[in-house]
């Protein structure tokens, strides 16, 4: 995939005290297949990769003692550009109800986002949305829709199949008014392809309501055809924003590149399955970080360039190669982690580990070091250098020693092994693990 691709890339450039701009040019290469390869429209990659080659080959990196790190910092920076840098809010009408209207083709997601916006909107700011089911070409819509209000225990104005659904979205509204709904949702039917017969009924529908969002959702799944699809929505209704949907696939993201570019609409919110509540506000940064498969590998590297002290991350590296990382190196570690930050934080920013389950249970308080460290003194020298040895009788007496409860106990020793884990994955991995962020 574009993650594995880029890290192969820029794993080249390590170790180079100096790059050349043949070796920019080089990268750049590189970096525009594998964009390519992850469904990024032609047009924007090739003003990606002039954007990020014009400043790859200016001082900013060419004199930078990290330059791989400089580069990918430059593409992840612009990454970030093209999708918008930050997220963009609803649109809220300045008097009730704000009224949002969902277009995209079937089977995009239109109903399953309908009724996720409305749990967003409820859990968010407690509101009393209405929706209006204006899909009269099959029963089964307007059923899933009942189904959804039922759920979120919200209204859904329909009117059956057999009458026209600007009929049908003129009425909602007017219920709506009368009983004070603060948002409207209306859910619009979808066709496989554009057409303009259901871009008229779509037009009819927006002039009638004066939507304050036309929402178009698209699905990820479908690569570059994500593009052409809303370039012509956006066309045709002057959409306000985009919900991209189905991004809990293997889609790297490439839509959300182009969508933006293409469009010059904001993405508002990603869906992430199929729940109700599998919506997320759109983060530019967080979608490059993504796209870049690195976790927030930008944000770990200037911490470790401003709190890591170089000769302890060459001792960590050695010892990571060694596989020797005991106890007494964990005590060490946390004490460098406590300047930098929260431990599952810290863990959260390396490529690899952000999905990693074990992660969910990681709660690391730097307020907690001084009890990790009272229980690390307690182990004899023995134990610290093979925690293989700490049976649950072990346990007890270092816990008893250090003055902890038991679970604490356990708790670090878990910790510990996660953290071991984690330096062998990354002293095999293709960044070569810490040296490679600490820029040695
Ligand atoms: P519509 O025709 O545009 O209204 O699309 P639907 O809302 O009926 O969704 C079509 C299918 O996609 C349904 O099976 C949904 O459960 C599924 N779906 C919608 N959004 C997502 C998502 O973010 N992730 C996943 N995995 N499935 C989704
Ligand atoms: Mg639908």
């Amino acid at each position: 995939g574009l993650s594995e691709r880029l890290q192969k890339t820029f794993s080249k450039l390590r170790g180079k005290g100096k790059v050349t701009e043949a070796d920019v040019r080089e990268m750049m290469r590189e970096v525009r297949l594998a964009l390519l390869e992850a469904d990024v429209n032609f047009d924007v990659t090739k003003t990606f990769i002039k954007t990020v080659r014009e400043r790859a080959v200016g001082s900013e990196v060419l004199e930078s003692l990290t330059p791989a790190q400089q580069v990918i910092k430059i593409v992840n920076e612009e990454l970030t550009k093209v999708m918008g840098t930050t997220a963009v809010a609803l649109n809220n009408a300045p008097k009730i109800p704000t009224i949002i209207m969902m277009v995209g083709l079937q089977g995009a997601g239109k109903t399953t986002s309908a009724g996720k916006l409305v749990h967003y909107l409820q859990t968010e700011q407690k509101a009393r949305p209405l929706l209006i089911a204006a899909d009269v070409y099959r029963p089964a819509a307007i059923e899933q829709l009942q189904t959804i209000g039922q759920q979120l225990q919200v209204p859904v104005y329909d009117e059956g199949t057999q009458v026209d659904p600007v009929t049908i979205v003129e009425h909602g509204l007017t219920q709506a008014r009368e009983q004070k709904n603060d948002y409207v949702l209306i859910d619009t039917a979808g066709r496989l392809e554009i057409d303009t017969q259901l871009m008229d009924e779509l037009r009819r529908i927006k002039d009638l309501a004066q939507p304050n969002e036309i929402l178009l959702v698209v699905d990820s799944m479908t690569g570059q055809a994500a593009t052409h699809v809303a370039e012509g929505f956006n066309e045709q209704l002057d959409i306000t924003g985009v919900i991209l949907t189905k991004l809990d696939g293997d889609t790297r993201g490439g839509a959300a590149l182009s969508i933006r570019a293409v469009t010059g609409k904001p993405i508002k919110f990603i869906g992430s399955g199929e729940k109700l509540a599998a919506l997320e506000v759109f983060h530019p940064d967080r979608m490059a970080n993504r796209i870049l498969g690195m976790g927030d590998m930008m944000t770990l590297i200037e911490k470790a360039e401003k709190d890591y002290d170089a000769q302890q991350a060459e001792t960590l590296t050695r010892k990571m190669q060694e596989n020797s990382f005991d106890f007494n190196d964990f005590v060490d570690q946390l004490q460098q982690v406590q300047k930098m930050g929260p431990m599952d934080e810290i863990m959260k920013m390396i490529p690899g580990m952000a999905n990693n389950p074990a992660l969910k249970n990681a709660q690391m308080d730097p307020q907690d070091l001084e009890h990790l460290k009272a229980i690390v003194y307690s182990m004899t020298l023995q134990e610290r250098q093979e925690p293989d040895l700490l049976n649950p009788s072990r346990r007890r007496r270092i816990a008893a020693g250090a003055g902890r409860p038991i679970v604490e106990v356990n708790r670090m020793i878990k910790q510990f092994k996660q953290m071991q884990t984690m330096m062998q994955k990354m002293s095999k991995g293709n960044l070569n693990g810490m040296e490679q962020m600490m820029g040695n």
